[in-house]
C-alpha cells in the first residue's frame, strides 16, 4: 500500500509566499491588510467599503450528502474547486469557516482542507489563528459576568434566575461543563444558580458576527439578543444590561474578515465559523460578499449535509444578505454512499457496487432537494484511494440516469490539476440561466416554515412539536418574534432526527423540542432529537497523539 504523507507533512513541503503577495493579485493593497505575521492579515473594514460598487462573481456552494463522522471532504474540494478555477485561468477565492478547537483535538480534527487542497498555514488557521473565536468567547462571558453581576448587586431588572437563557461558552470539547452550578460559596460570590458552558461556535455572537454587516450593525444584533426573562416572564436583553459596546469593542478585531492561502497560494477568506447541526452553519457574510468583489468565482461551504448547511445557507444567509447563488457542487464520497448503502463503517475500504446503487438514494435526494431552490448542480464525486474503478464508473453511470452532471475530484491528491474538469463543469453550469428562491415564506407561522422544511428537504411524514415547544411558539407569536427564518437543529447523520436512520428514510415524524429566537442572528432556532451544544471527547481523542517539539515543530495535528 502506498504511503501518503500527512496533510500536516504536505503542509510544511511547500513554501509559503508572503500574504501580501497573495493579496495584491486578489486585488487588495498592503495597505488594505492588517498583518498578524507575515502569512496572515485581516483586511480592514474600509477597504471592503471601497470595494461596495464594483460588480460581484459567481456564487458557487459546496455542499454534500449525508456524511459519516470524519466528513465527506466539502472543505478540501472547495479548496481544490478554487485552486482548479485559478489553474483554468479564472480568478477565483475561497471562503470558509474557521476550525474550532472541539473538533480540532476531539475526533474530526482539522478543518483547513486535506491533502494537496489546503490552506495554510494550518496549524494556525487549526488552532488560535487571529484570535477570533477567543474574543468571541470573551465577548459571551462577558454578558454572563454582567448578568450575574446585575443580579447580585440588586436585580432592577428583576431577571429570574430560574429564567436565564444565555449560557457561558469555552471553544472546547468538555461535557464535563454541561450543567453546572455557579455563585457558591456565600453572599461575596453572587447568587447561586444553575449554568451552562456551550461550544463557542454554537453561541449566537458567533451567529450575529457572521450575519452582520458592520460593526453599527453588530451592535445592534447584540443588543437585541435575549438572555433571560424576568419574573413577569417578559425578555430581557443584552441591551438592557448595557453590554453591546463592551461587547462589540471585543469584537471590532473579530468581525474583520482573514485572508490566508491555498497550497497553490490562492487567495481564502477564512472567517466565522458557527456549527451547522446547532446554527446556521457557513463562514460570515462579510467575507463572503467581500470574495464575490475580489472574484470571478467565489466557492464557498456550508456546513454537514445539503439538508442542514445548504438548507441554511439559501434560507438564512442568502435571504439576509441578499445573495444569489449561481451553482451548487454536491460532495459525494463513494465510501459514504457504501455506509448508506447497508456497509458497516469498518468495511468502507471494500469494493461493493451494489452497496453504493443502494445508497445512491441519499445522493439523489440531496440532488433533488438542492434544485428545488432553483439552482443547477454538479456532483463532485471526492477521489479516496481505496475506490475501485468499478465503483466510479457506477456512481457516474447512475448521475448520468438522474441526468446531472458529475465530475471525479482529485484535489486531494493533485491540487487544482485534480479538479480541473470539476472547474469547467462548474463554470459551465454557472452560465446557465437560474431561478433561485427561498423554499418558504418567512411571514408563515413557525409551524408552517416547520412543515415546508420537514416535509420538503427532509421528506418527514410529519412534525410534531412537544408541549413545551408549543409554549415557547405561543410565547414567540406573542412577542411578534415569529417572522425569521428557521434555523433547525438537527443530526447530520439523517435526514430525520434519528441518527441511525441512514440514506434516505421515509415516513419518519420529528420532533421539535424546543423553540428559541436568536433575535440578534436574526433566526429562530428548532431543536430537534438529542443535539449537544457542548460536545465530548471521544475514547480517544485525537489530541493524544499531537506533540510540538523545542522549536515549534508539531506533529499529529492530522
Ligand atoms: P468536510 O469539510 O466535509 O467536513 P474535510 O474536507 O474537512 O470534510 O475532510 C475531512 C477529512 O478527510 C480531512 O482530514 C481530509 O484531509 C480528509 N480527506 C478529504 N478528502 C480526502 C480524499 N479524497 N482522500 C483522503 N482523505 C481525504
Amino acid at each position: 500500500m502506498t504511503e501518503f504523507l500527512t496533510d500536516i507533512e504536505i503542509a510544511n513541503s511547500i513554501e509559503m509566499e508572503p500574504i501580501v503577495d497573495v493579496a495584491e493579485r486578489a486585488g487588495l493593497k498592503a495597505d488594505d491588510l492588517e498583518l498578524y505575521g507575515k502569512y496572515k492579515a485581516k483586511i480592514s473594514l474600509d477597504a471592503i467599503h471601497e470595494l461596495d460598487k464594483k460588480e460581484d462573481g459567481k456564487l458557487v456552494l459546496v455542499t454534500a450528502i449525508t456524511p459519516t463522522p470524519a466528513g465527506e471532504g466539502k472543505s478540501t474540494v472547495s479548496i481544490g474547486l478554487s485552486q482548479g478555477l485559478n489553474k483554468m485561468g479564472k480568478n477565483s477565492v475561497v471562503a470558509l469557516r474557521e476550525p474550532s478547537l472541539g473538533p480540532v483535538f476531539g475526533v474530526k480534527g482539522g478543518a483547513a482542507g486535506g491533502g494537496y487542497s489546503q490552506v495554510v498555514p494550518m496549524e494556525d488557521i487549526n488552532l488560535h489563528f487571529t484570535g477570533d473565536l477567543h474574543a468571541m468567547t470573551a465577548a459571551n462571558n462577558l454578558l454572563s459576568a454582567l448578568i450575574d453581576n446585575h443580579i447580585h448587586q440588586g436585580n432592577a431588572l428583576r431577571i429570574d434566575a430560574r429564567n436565564i437563557t444565555w449560557k457561558r461558552v469555552i471553544d472546547m470539547n468538555d461535557r464535563s461543563i454541561r450543567n453546572i452550578v455557579i455563585g457558591m460559596g456565600g453572599k461575596a460570590c453572587g447568587f447561586t444558580r444553575e449554568d451552562h458552558f456551550m461550544i463557542t461556535v454554537a453561541s449566537e455572537i458567533m451567529a450575529a458576527l457572521c450575519l452582520a454587516s458592520g460593526l453599527t450593525d453588530l451592535k445592534e444584533r447584540l443588543a437585541r439578543m435575549i438572555v433571560a426573562y424576568n419574573l413577569d416572564g417578559e425578555p430581557v436583553t443584552a441591551g438592557q444590561l448595557e453590554a453591546q459596546g463592551a461587547m462589540a469593542m471585543l469584537l471590532k478585531d473579530a468581525i474583520k474578515p482573514n485572508i490566508v492561502q491555498t497550497l497553490e497560494h490562492t487567495p481564502a477568506l477564512i472567517h466565522g465559523g458557527p456549527f451547522a447541526n446547532i446554527a446556521h452553519g457557513c463562514n460570515s457574510l462579510i467575507a463572503t460578499k467581500l470574495g464575490l468583489k475580489l472574484s470571478d468565482y467565489l466557492v464557498t461551504e456550508a456546513g454537514f449535509g445539503a439538508d442542514l448547511g445548504a438548507e441554511k445557507f439559501f434560507d438564512i444567509k442568502c435571504r439576509l444578505g441578499n445573495l444569489k447563488p449561481d451553482a451548487v457542487v454536491i460532495v459525494a464520497t463513494i465510501k459514504a454512499l457504501k455506509m448508506h448503502g447497508g456497509v458497516d463503517k469498518k468495511n468502507l475500504k471494500e469494493e461493493n457496487v451494489e452497496a453504493l446503487e443502494a445508497g445512491f438514494a441519499n445522493l439523489g435526494r440531496h440532488i433533488e432537494n438542492v434544485k428545488k431552490f432553483g439552482l443547477p448542480v454538479v456532483v463532485a464525486v471526492n477521489k479516496f484511494a481505496f475506490d475501485t474503478e468499478a465503483e466510479v464508473n457506477k456512481l457516474i453511470e447512475k448521475c448520468a440516469e438522474y441526468g446531472v452532471e458529475v465530475s471525479l475530484s482529485d484535489g486531494w491528491a493533485k491540487g487544482g490539476e485534480g479538479t480541473l474538469d470539476l472547474a469547467e463543469k462548474v463554470v459551465r453550469a454557472c452560465e446557465q440561466e437560474n431561478n433561485f428562491h427561498y423554499l418558504y415564506d418567512v411571514e408563515a407561522s413557525i409551524p408552517e416554515k416547520l412543515n415546508t422544511i420537514v416535509k420538503e428537504i427532509y421528506r418527514g411524514a410529519k412534525v410534531t412539536l412537544t408541549a413545551a415547544a408549543k409554549k415557547q411558539v405561543k410565547k414567540l407569536e406573542e412577542l411578534g418574534l415569529d417572522k425569521m427564518p428557521i434555523c433547525m437543529a438537527k443530526t447530520q447523520f439523517s435526514f430525520s432526527d434519528d441518527k441511525n436512520a441512514v440514506n434516505a428514510p421515509e415516513g419518519f415524524e420529528i420532533t421539535v423540542q424546543n423553540v428559541r429566537v436568536s433575535a440578534g442572528a436574526g433566526f429562530i432556532v428548532c431543536e430537534t432529537g438529542d443535539i449537544m451544544v457542548m460536545p465530548g471527547l471521544p475514547k480517544v481523542p485525537a489530541a493524544n497523539k499531537m506533540d510540538v517539539d523545542e522549536n515549534g515543530k508539531m506533529e499529529g495535528l492530522f
